[in-house]
């Protein structure tokens, strides 16, 4: 007899002490960026237990692991991110982070143990699966294109006879109700591009303008140029935002220096609107600092992609979540998030999508807890059962054979 959405999660609940106990262990030790050797060991640890074929990344600390199943079929891929954030933690939690200036204020440490719990039901489970199950445990998803990394190194091809062809992940969040599944067809994530620009004037004396040519006036026009630009340019069905985050010009009161400097971010929702807005920013600047006869250089670094969810892996999460958590579990989102997540990589290649698990701490209003990256962050430990058995679920569905 097929495993029942309702005894996968009955025996998530049962091996909860296990995927909290290997959360807590990571929470305690955070670890930053693609090297995180202490955090790799106790994935392969648990990994090790297992019936799995597991390889290590060659340029990262990234972990796959192998569950092929009783019988030939498809390679179904889940994700699960491990890397820290540069934040010193101030929860007070007992399991706080042990290291100085790094916490798990993302919740990547839930997302490895939902993962390794998830694999423990699916070991159980081979029979039930026709095909493969590839478990994704990756560094740097914190702007360092971890993902990235492990598909250069061949991760989708990882089954040769059977290529990966199709992926799912899950991402806690605090400040959605706990237990809930979010999710939603189409754009989920936006593309992430930071951008710098230098204003070149010419230095002077601050009681002659004149004989000076002043970037600041002119950097500041930039700055509203660019709003009027993506109001007015920008379809409000297709968003954009542009972020002036930094700008440091002069050194004091008397002194017209000779140049401007401006950063900040792009996020959009379509390849089309990203490379467009990439554009725009960059002819307004030149165009308004050649306006004023100087000239504003501009550099731009491409982030990660739009995060592009699969319309009918959506609908198949939400039905999941419906049947296995109850109908007020199952929520389909509002709109994209503006954030970025590097499993777009992934989702670029073969069909499939991401979801926010819900895990706002009882007695907090969602509207009022520390968001993922917060020093003060807490994530309710209670869904984290729910996150393994639907892990698992997307996967047994996919394999049925
Ligand atoms: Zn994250």
């Amino acid at each position: 007899m097929p495993t029942s959405p309702a005894e996968l999660l009955s025996a998530a609940y049962n091996d909860a002490d296990r995927t909290i106990d290997l959360r807590r262990r990571l929470h305690r030790h955070p670890e930053i960026g693609l090297h995180l050797p202490r955090t790799q060991a106790a994935v392969l640890e648990a990994f090790a237990e297992l019936p799995l074929e597991v390889t290590t990344g060659t340029t990262t600390s990234s972990v796959v692991g192998v569950l092929r199943g009783a019988r030939p079929g498809p390679t179904y891929l889940l994700r699960g991110d491990m890397d820290a954030l540069p934040v010193q933690e101030d929860t007070g939690l007992p399991f706080a982070s042990e290291v100085p200036g790094a916490m798990h204020a993302c919740g990547h440490d839930t997302h490895v143990a939902m993962l390794v719990g998830a694999a423990r039901l699916l070991a159980d489970r081979r029979d039930e699966l026709a095909g493969q199950v590839v478990f994704m445990v990756q560094p740097g998803e914190e702007g360092f294109h971890g993902a990235r990394y492990m598909l250069e190194e061949g991760l989708l091809d990882v089954v040769p006879e059977a290529p990966v062809s199709g992926a799912f992940a899950l991402h806690i969040s605090s400040t959605l109700p706990s237990g809930t599944v979010n999710v939603r067809p189409g754009p989920m994530m936006a593309a992430a591009d930071q951008w710098r620009m230098t204003v070149r004037g010419r230095g002077g004396h601050a009681s002659e303008p004149h004989a000076a040519a002043d970037p600041i006036p002119v950097a500041a026009e930039i700055v509203l140029a660019l709003q009027a630009m993506v109001t007015r340019q920008v379809d409000v069905f297709d968003p954009a935002v542009v972020t002036v985050a930094h700008i440091e010009a002069g050194s004091t009161n008397n002194v017209i220096p000779d140049t401007a400097f401006l950063e900040g971010t792009i996020r959009t929702l379509s390849p089309e609107r990203r490379a467009a807005v990439v554009a725009a920013v960059q002819r307004v600047a030149t165009h308004v600092a050649a306006a004023h006869e100087m000239t504003a250089t501009f550099e731009h670094d491409p982030g990660y992609p739009v995060t592009v969810n699969d319309v009918e892996v959506a609908a198949r999460v939400l039905e999941t979540a419906r049947t296995m958590l109850g109908d007020p579990a199952a929520v389909l989102s509002r709109a994209p998030l503006m954030g970025a997540e590097d499993f777009s990589y992934v989702l670029e290649k073969v069909p499939g999508a991401i979801a926010w698990l819900g895990a706002c701490p009882p007695g907090t209003d969602p509207a009022d807890a520390p968001p993922n990256h917060s020093n003060l962050v807490v994530f309710d430990e209670e869904p984290l059962p729910a996150g393994v058995a639907l892990y698992a679920q997307m996967a047994l569905d996919a394999l049925r054979g």
